[in-house]
Order: structure tokens, then sequence, then C-alpha cells
């Protein structure tokens, strides 16, 4: 009998080995015989750039890559997979700017999506509409932010909604929500676009709007790549501003600045002189300056004067604000401004103005990029957590995370922003998950850290994810990443079934974007 178990061991040993193994999903042999062929590339210099992101945690090797010339070769793939007996994964690839190798799949085929700028006719921008029905441009689902605003200011037009960062895709950031300073008053990118074309995962292309295929147009809308490949969106434009006055003020006290924020969000009608334009918020931390790559601000001969204050409290949370303006409002808008901050309860004497052009706002965290990968500190590890978490808990936050957890533990490294968003200027039909509150706040810890210590940042993400889960504090994740299903049931709660069935029917072969990891485990 001991013979015996011995041998069931090591049958059981050698089983389990062979099952850790990635399995081997061989590409249709079929695909070689596709007009695509020449377009799909297995050289390693093809699928390394595919097989990392911005985060630099995740690594994992596609089998191969498309190089797409047109959207019909992404309709080609796609039903060449879905027509499979053996489906193979197809990701789509922006600008891998994700963090946790969301637009990866592993021996599937990634899309860079990005070669299609190679074979557009100008710029796969078209600028339409009139001042009665409202301004749109068309936009291709690879094209960068930066080239969307340079494109539509050519008609002194501009789309209303923005993220921080402008070098990140249209189809990458729709997939998501896009979010930033303007979203409270103009809702996230999502909550702007009008029509889209979508290749499904049955290699079908739609077109879908609030009215036509309205199913496929809320799924694929913070989608996470699950239902379709964006290859055209028509994004809401405004007339653009020419410049912005861009101010930041400084707090002591988390419970004034955040009731300070709530209040400049709720003044968010959409008549100029009655709002602001842009409203975030961070902590300032390092003791060393109190400028960091998402932007410098701060006049230097200030920095010593704003450093001891944060020695002496050991947090600042610094508001900040803009409000844009041009030729026809130049001469009020300084006076609309100081009504919108009278009353504010900020620290007497740290209110620091900065009055700049419209593109240098938008872009302003592009010097600090430029700067950073010059000192080759931009591809590095970015263990990053972003949260949405209800207004009603935001004081426990403050307590049980940023004074119990971040402070105490010391390690951080990078911006960590908060600010509220008001909840009607999102669509609930949309996939993005969002709080269950009118107002709920955006954090967000944006870690860069060595090769070698990128866990000590993840197991401090792990602790304030569980410090929430244990005060009851429903936070969803913004950019998320979950490893089982369960935790993806949990983030998406009661909009889960939706999702689900949404799935069944516009991707029923499980083939897109597996690096989200919702419905397969690699
Ligand atoms: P990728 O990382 O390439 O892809 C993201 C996901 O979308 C993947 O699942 C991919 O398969 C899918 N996808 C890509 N293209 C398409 C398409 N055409 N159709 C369907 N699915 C597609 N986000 C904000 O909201 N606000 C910010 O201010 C902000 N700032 C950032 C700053 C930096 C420096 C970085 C690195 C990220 C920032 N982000 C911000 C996050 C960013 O919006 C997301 O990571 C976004 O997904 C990046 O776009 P991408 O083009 O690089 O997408």
């Amino acid at each position: 009998p001991t013979y015996i178990i011995i041998l069931l061991i090591i049958s059981r040993l050698i089983s389990t080995i062979g099952n850790s193994k990635p399995r081997s999903i061989l590409l249709p042999h079929k695909l070689q015989t596709l007009d695509i062929a020449e377009r799909l590339h297995s050289d390693p210099a093809a699928t390394k750039s595919a097989s990392s992101d911005y985060g630099n945690i995740v690594k994992q090797n596609p089998a191969a890559v498309l190089h797409p010339s047109s959207t019909e070769d992404i309709v080609t793939l796609i039903k060449a997979s879905y027509n499979s007996s053996i489906p193979f994964k197809i990701a789509a690839k922006g600008h891998g700017h994700s963090i946790r190798g969301q637009a990866m799949a592993r021996e599937g085929v990634v899309v860079e999506m990005l070669s299609l700028k190679n074979h557009r006719s100008r710029t796969g921008i078209t600028v339409s509409g009139s001042l009665l029905s409202g301004f749109y441009a068309d936009v291709a689902g690879e094209q960068l932010w930066i080239d969307v605003l340079n494109a539509t200011l050519e008609y002194g037009l501009a789309p209303v909604s923005w993220t921080d960062y402008l070098y990140l895709t249209v189809g990458g950031t729709l997939s998501n929500a896009g979010i930033s300073g303007q979203t409270f008053r103009y809702g996230p990118q999502i909550s702007n676009v009008y029509q889209m074309d979508v290749v499904t995962g049955k290699g079908e292309l739609v077109t879908c709007s609030a009215s036509e295929n309205s199913e496929l147009f809320y799924a694929v809308l913070g989608g996470l790549g699950q239902f379709g490949i964006i290859t055209r969106a028509r994004i809401a434009l405004e007339p653009a501003p020419k410049r912005v006055k861009w101010v930041r003020m400084l707090y002591s006290d988390f419970s004034t600045f955040t009731r300070d924020q709530e209040y400049l969000i709720s003044m968010n009608g959409r008549r100029q002189n009655q709002a602001l334009d842009y409203l975030e918020g961070s902590l300032l931390m390092d003791q060393g300056s109190p400028d960091n790559w998402r932007s410098s601000f701060f006049p230097q001969s200030d920095h010593s004067r704003i450093i001891s204050q944060v020695k002496r409290h050991r947090i600042i949370y610094c508001l900040e604000v803009a409000k844009y303006y041009d030729e026809h409002t130049k001469n009020i808008v300084g006076k609309e401004l100081q009504l919108l901050l009278k009353g504010l309860s900020f620290l007497s004497g740290f209110v620091f103005n900065k009055d700049v052009s419209y593109v240098e706002f938008l872009n302003r965290v592009r010097s600090g990029e430029l700067k950073l990968q010059s000192q080759g500190l931009w591809e590095v590890p970015h263990p990053w957590l972003n949260l949405f978490l209800p207004k009603s808990h935001i004081l426990d936050f403050n307590k049980g995370v940023f004074r119990d957890i971040v402070l105490e533990q010391n390690i951080t490294t990078g911006p960590v922003l908060v600010y509220p968003m008001n909840r009607n200027k999102w669509d609930d039909r949309m996939s993005a998950v969002i709080p269950d509150e009118d107002v709920f706040y955006t954090v967000g810890f944006l870690h860069s850290s060595g090769f070698d210590n990128w866990e000590a940042f993840d197991d401090q993400n792990k602790e304030i994810l569980k410090f929430c889960e244990n005060a009851g504090i429903n936070v969803k994740q913004y950019l998320p990443h979950h490893k089982t299903k369960e935790d993806w049931m949990k983030h998406f709660g009661s909009t889960w079934k939706t999702f689900a069935e949404r799935k069944a029917l516009f991707d029923p072969k499980m083939i897109l974007s597996p690096g989200q990891r919702i419905f397969n485990s690699i």
C-alpha cells in the first residue's frame, strides 16, 4: 500500500506541474492564408512591445501582433477567431498605458491600434456640426487625445471632458471612463460621446448610439474592452477657450478641504459665470518639494514656506481649480473667480495663481513626463491604486488611510489625488462602475517604484482595500484590477448580471481583452 500511495502522489505531482504550465493556444493555420497575414508579426521585436505596459509589473507574450491597416483588418482577425473551433484571444492595445496587463493577450493576438494612424488619410479626426445643432468630432479609436485637441482647435473647438494626461488613446480611455477635474461639471469622457463604430466579438462592425444599437453603445462605454473594439467615436465639442486662470489653495485640515471641494462642485451649472471649469485636489507630504511630475506650479520662492507647513502638519491638502476665458470674458473672469472662491477656508496667504494658455493647461503633465523620460524614470514599475469612494466615508478614509496607513508607512513616492464628482453627470446604463451616492470621490495613489520594491506598494494598496472592507466603505476600483471572478462580481455588484449578459451577446466566445481577467483567468 505504501508503494501505491507514493505512486499516486508522484502522478498527482506530475499532473499538477503539467497544469501549471501555460496552455499553448496555437493560432489557427488558416490565419496565414488570410490577407492580413503579412501584417501579423510574431517575431520577438513585435511581440515584446505588446507584452508590457506602463505599469511594468505584468509581462505576457502574445503569439502574434497585428499591425492593422484598416478597420477591415480588425474585422477579419476577430472573425477568424470567432469562426475557429478553438477561438484565440484578442486585445486591442491603445497606448499601453494600463497598469496591470489589461491590454495584453497571452498567446493570443494583440492589435496595435496605433498602427492605424499610418494608414489614415489626414488625421483620422473630422470636425462637423453647427452652432445650432452642436459640434462634434468623428475620431478614430486609436487617436491620442493630444491629437484630438490639436485637430479640433484648428476649428476653434475642443472636447469638454479630459484626462490629466493626453497621450492616451480615445479607445483606451472610453473603455474605462476618462476622468479629470472637468468631470464634476461635464461628466467623464464616456458621458460626452454621441456615437461609435465598434467591431464586436463576433467580428461584426456595428454603428451604435443612444438611439441605435443602444445596448452595445452603453456596454462599450466603460466596458473594459469586453464587448468590442472601438474604431470610431463621435465626441461632443464646444467653442474652445483661449486661456485659463489656474489657482491652488492649501489646507491643513482635511474636513475643511473636502467641505470647500464639495461646495465648489455643487456650483456646476452650465452657465459660464456660475461654475468653475476644473476642480481637483491632492496631498502634499513630500518635505523635499511641493511640485511633482504631474505639474510644477508653485513659485520657487514659495517652496520653503510651503514645506514648513508640510513639516508642521505632516499632510497639507491642495485644492486646485481653473476657470477658462477668452477675448469676450477676459475682463470679467477675475471677478467671477473671486466670487466663486469667496468664503473658502484655505490657509491664509497660501493661495497661488497662474494664467496660462488653454493648451498649456490641458497638456500640463507632458513636461513632467519628458523630464522623467530623460532621467530614465518613466519606465519604472507603477503599482497604482485608483478608487472611487462615497462621500459619506471620506473622513473615515482620511483617518484610516491617509493618516494611519500612508503617513505611518511613509513610502509614498508619487502624487496622491483626491477630488469629488457628481453622480448625475454619469449614466447608469454605461458599464462604468461608481459608488451609489450623489457625490463620490476619486482617490489616486500614483506610485512609482523600483523594479525590486513594487511589492511593498502593492502590499500597501491591499492594506488600504482591506481597511475599506473592514470599515464598511463600499469603494470601487477605477482602472480596476481583480484576480478572481468573485472579486469581479463584487466589483460590479448589482450590475454584474447585465455585464455578463452583454458579454454573452456581443462576445459570446470570450475573445476580447483577456488581460482584464474578467471572464478568463489568464
Ligand atoms: P490601453 O492601456 O492600451 O488599453 C486599456 C484597455 O482598453 C485594454 O483592456 C484594451 O484592450 C482596451 N482598449 C484599448 N483600445 C481599445 C479600443 N479602441 N476599443 C476597445 N477597447 C480598447 N485615466 C483617467 O481617466 N484620467 C487621467 O487623468 C489619467 N491619467 C493617466 C496618466 C498616466 C501617466 C497614465 C499612464 C494613465 C492615466 N490614466 C488616466 C489611465 C488611462 O486612462 C488608462 O490606463 C487607459 O486605458 C489608457 O489608455 P491606452 O490608450 O493606453 O489604453
